[in-house]
């Protein structure tokens, strides 16, 4: 089993910084948000100067780490995706590439609200491990191919925009990471008791 982990590091953003070399983001698709976070640093750096010094500092957000482990592949990876509530293009593509279609080997970008929502999760189940991930990303070839095969396999699956991942947090009752991913109420949960997963989405809040 081959196993290896990256760290992720600052990007979106650095170029700006004069402290900091440029860091090549090998995910140009994350590029606007990049340009986005950017904009919304300089507008805050703005306010700073013209709002004067009587406004207490924001505190500093913690970042945002995500571990998962690929049982397809058998990869492991660690990544930092925000800090400061600033995505971070280099940790966002680590992300995305675990999380890839590992049938196809397609590679597309993970909803950034899926890796919170995962985040939260972890956080409510206190669960410090790498995740296992049985499916992130889907290709339009491998969800036909999934949906040909099964009728629980949605023709429509939100692992096609990726917006789902099938998971499991080992040591921990699969009913019990169902009912944490239930209450915070952010999109679909389908419960996998048979196969030892639970699917979690972005998509409306709905459950099977
Ligand atoms: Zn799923």
């Amino acid at each position: 089993m081959m196993v290896w982990v990256l760290l992720g590091r600052a990007c979106i953003g650095s170029s700006a910084s004069q402290e900091l070399p440029s860091v090549s983001c090998p995910a140009p698709h994350r590029s606007s948000l990049g340009r986005r976070g950017f904009i919304a640093l300089t507008a805050g750096a703005g306010c700073a100067l013209a709002c004067g010094a009587g406004r207490p500092a924001r505190a500093a957000r913690p970042a945002r780490e995500l571990s998962f482990h690929s049982l397809r592949t058998g990869e492991s990876l660690t990544a930092v995706y925000r800090e400061n509530g600033r995505l971070l293009a280099d940790g966002l593509a680590q992300l995305d590439y675990i999380l890839r279609d590992y049938r196809t080997g397609d590679v597309r970008p993970i909803a950034a609200g899926l890796l919170d929502l995962v985040h939260e999760l972890k956080q409510v189940m206190d669960y410090q491990d790498p995740i296992p991930v049985i499916s992130g990303y889907r290709s339009p070839a491998t969800n036909a191919m999934l949906a040909a095969r099964s009728k629980r396999v949605a023709k429509n699956s939100y692992h096609l925009r990726g917006m789902a991942v099938d998971i499991r947090m080992p040591g921990r009752p699969l009913a019990e990471l169902r009912d944490a991913t239930l209450s915070l109420h952010r999109g679909g949960v389908g419960y996998y008791p048979e196969s030892d997963f639970v699917h979690v989405d972005v998509g409306p809040v709905r459950s099977w």
